[in-house]
């Protein structure tokens, strides 16, 4: 092996590890808003603004429901405009605006 391809080998084996670890990041995200974590959470894990996480990652919370509460006790899914009352579980995990 000459020396540059060596350099070159390397460069190849850190971006392979830098797509590997992308995936493994994105696979926690997602983990974690499936446990009901908040961006804010989430973001300060990743040393980032919220504003900045939920643009990263946002393709994770893809066919779940996003609850916003629109008046006491009641939620509604910003995506798809289903409602629900605060104390009951997710009917549907499925969101399909
Ligand atoms: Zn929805």
């Amino acid at each position: 092996m000459t020396t540059e391809q060596g350099v070159l080998e390397g460069v190849a084996e850190l971006a392979r590890r830098q797509r590997q670890g992308e995936q493994q990041l994105r696979e926690a995200v997602r983990a974690a808003r499936a446990a009901g974590q908040s961006w804010t959470a989430i973001a300060a894990q990743l040393g980032v603004t919220r504003q900045s996480a939920r643009e990263r990652f946002m393709g994770v919370d893809a066919g779940r429901h996003t609850w916003r509460g629109t008046e006491p006790g009641w939620l509604e899914c910003v995506n798809c405009g289903a409602g629900r009352h605060e104390e009951d579980g997710e009917f549907s995990p499925v969101c399909a605006p």
